[in-house]
């Protein structure tokens, strides 16, 4: 590993959010190995943790990394629910705002030139999207509505030969929501989309077929 690229791998490991060191390593892996040409998209920016990894690759690879998020937190982030993080409320608006913190763990890692922050909602940004992905990673807005949301505005757009990533998958219920497993299988399901790797609760897929 390179001194860049080490360097790049311990912000990621150090840095705030939801991402297991061993499904960071996959996440970086996936975008290091993408064999088709076209940007990268995640969807679910929050603090930067996995656009640190994913964007370790991009720049590697010399392609963008496009994170999408609203940045006003998903559900189970909200004030009173099992994912809150106090500090990144916004006094001015009393809104979650974790824009900041994503800005500063890009341009910490001198990362501005590769991941191209995408502020707002997913279906609106989705709605005029039109550029082929190399690769998708899904980690946005959990609930039922979001998530499948997600498949149908975003998985459309993976390029042919093109990697599908899910966080969050479990297939036991007992061990997280729905939602991500339901999208893991409507790819799957629709036969145009092959597993290839599983880390954690997070699946890879690779677009080997037509539609969604
Ligand atoms: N990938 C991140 C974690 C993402 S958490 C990491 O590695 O740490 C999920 C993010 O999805 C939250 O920041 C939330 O604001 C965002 N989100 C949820 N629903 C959304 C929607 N409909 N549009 C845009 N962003 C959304
Ligand atoms: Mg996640």
């Amino acid at each position: 590993m390179d001194e860049r690229l080490r360097d790049l791998i311990i912000r990621a490991e150090e840095a705030r959010g939801f991402m297991p060191a061993d499904e960071g390593l996959a996440l970086h892996r996936h975008a290091s190995e993408v064999t088709v040409d076209g940007p990268f998209l995640e969807v679910g920016s929050y603090c930067g943790k996995s656009a640190l990894y994913l964007g370790a690759a991009a720049e590697a690879r010399g392609r963008i990394l496009y994170s999408v998020d609203h940045h006003r937190g998903s559900e189970e982030n909200q004030p009173g629910w099992e994912w809150h993080e106090p500090d990144l409320v916004d006094p001015a608006t009393g809104l979650m705002d974790t824009l900041p913190f994503f800005r500063q763990a890009i341009h910490g890692a001198s990362l501005e030139g590769t991941v191209v922050a995408v502020v707002g909602e997913s279906t609106a940004v989705a709605a005029s999207w039109v550029t082929p992905l190399a690769l998708l990673f899904i980690d946005g807005g959990h609930g039922s509505g979001p998530a499948h949301a997600d498949y149908e505005g975003w998985v459309p757009h993976v390029a042919p030969g093109g990697i599908l990533l899910i966080h969050d998958v479990f297939p036991d219920p007992a061990d997280g929501g729905r939602p991500p497993f339901e999208i893991y299988n409507r790819a799957l399901d629709s036969g145009a989309f092959t597993e290839v790797a599983a880390t954690g609760s997070l699946r890879g897929l690779q677009r080997t077929g037509r539609g969604t």
